[in-house]
């Protein structure tokens, strides 16, 4: 009998379901999960371990990765000490990576970075790019270029983000206007870092009646700082509404509403759920956080972002969703099963829903954009963050990674260790 599939992913075990599966996957999409044999014209066998969609990266500054070393490490000193009181003052010391802001490295560097999502299995990623009068489009031309490159293996969505505000930076909505004319996929904003509530206020409502204007999601950085005070997560959700962008925008960072009093929360909450507005947070990059079970109890859906890659803000990172994920089940104290599943989830399905990308689930009709971890179980999945062993994206295998160690020991210590 000729084969039925293009691929067949065999011998799989899946979240919430008993026993194993087949998965078959034509022209990028599943088209069969069944506990009946398949055949395909290629075939990965899953060997009995956990097969899962692919990761979403809900939050990265691409632009900015691997510059560490060119800058030093006094802004990320200032972002993470003890409450964050200085979070502004290190947005003004790394900025000086952008006085040698040019697209001849920062384009291999990004590459690079998206490389490594190969590698690990993140299909989707809401790519940050700086945008104001001292990066000018040095950073959004490469990721552009990345995104058609890149297209079907990893999706970027580049974000034109005006790092040093806009009433503060004058020259940086023009900039951003022509990220966007230049095909930019996302209006950014960063208003919390304007000097007034109003400044703030005007900030957001531009950046929205920008994006409304050319059919365009939002996503700002948002209240990052310790000063729970900083209301601009309210006015993006208000914005969003008053511009006909609901369900259109995402909140990043918003590590301040970590420090709201519970009403606030609860006020808070409720508008964004009108506004259709997702958040996504970054607990291992600084240490005040989004109160990411609070809200998702609330029922918001709260994704988390890799951020940073070796730079002024993060000296690790590996674009490895699965280390994220692992990382916040500590900072979230989420540990238990369902605080694994929720920290997994966040990196998954509900990372694909706060970016607006449909289709990503495994069931038939869903995209073939899959993992083929080397565990049968989502705590040894975590736990260990080893690369999948397969990554399929839009129906193709992409990458392939082993975990190897071979021993060296005396026979009675090999004994032991067997
Ligand atoms: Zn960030």
């Amino acid at each position: 009998m000729p084969p039925t599939h293009e691929l067949v992913v065999a011998d799989a075990t899946l979240r919430n379901r008993a026993g194993r599966w087949q998965l078959g996957v034509d022209d990028g999409r599943i088209t069969a999960v069944e506990q009946g044999p398949l055949s395909g014209r290629e075939e990965i066998d899953a060997a009995g371990a956990l097969v899962t969609e692919s990761f979403v990266n809900g939050h990265m500054h691409l632009d900015k990765v691997y510059t560490l070393d060119r800058i030093g490490d006094a802004a990320l000193t200032a972002y993470t000490s003890g409450d964050m009181g200085s979070a502004l003052h290190s947005i003004e010391l790394a900025s000086a990576v952008k006085e040698g802001y040019d697209r001849a490295w920062i384009g291999p560097n990004a590459r690079k970075a998206v490389l490594e999502a190969v590698r690990y299995g993140v299909r989707h990623v809401l790519a940050f790019a700086d945008v104001d009068t001292h990066a000018q489009l040095e950073g959004v031309i490469p990721l552009l270029e990345l995104r058609e490159e890149f297209r079907g293996v990893v999706d970027l969505q580049v974000v034109a983000f005006p790092q040093d505000g806009l009433l503060r930076d004058p020259g940086a909505e023009q900039l951003v206007r022509d990220a966007i004319f230049l095909g930019a996929d996302v209006v950014g904003g960063i208003p919390w870092i304007e000097h007034t509530d109003a400044e703030a206020r005007e900030h957001v409502r531009r950046m929205c009646e920008l994006a409304a204007a050319h059919g365009r999601r939002v996503a700002m950085l948002v209240d990052d700082a310790g000063d729970a005070s900083l209301r601009t997560t309210e006015m993006l959700a208000t914005a969003m509404i008053e511009h006909g962008l609901v369900g259109r925008g995402v909140a990043n960072h918003a590590r301040a509403v970590g420090l709201y009093p519970r009403p606030s929360l609860e006020r808070l909450a409720g508008l964004a759920k009108r506004a259709g507005l997702g958040f996504v947070s970054d607990p291992h990059t600084g240490p005040l956080h989004l109160p990411v079970r609070e809200l998702t109890a609330m029922g918001l859906p709260v994704a988390l972002g890799q951020d940073d890659i070796e730079d002024a803000y993060y000296p690790f990172g590996r674009h490895h969703m699965l280390e994220v994920a692992f990382l916040a089940a500590h900072a979230l104290e989420a540990v238990d099963t369902a605080g694994i599943d929720l920290v997994y989830d966040a990196v998954l399905t509900t990372a694909a829903d706060v970016l607006g990308v449909t289709g990503h689930r495994l069931e038939v009709g869903g995209n073939a954009d899959l993992v083929v971890h080397h565990h049968d179980n989502l705590r040894e999945v975590v736990g260990h963050h080893e690369p999948p062993a397969y990554v399929v994206a839009s129906g193709r295998l992409v990458a392939t990674s082993t975990t190897t160690t071979t021993f060296h020991l005396t026979a009675s210590l090999q004994k032991e260790n067997a």
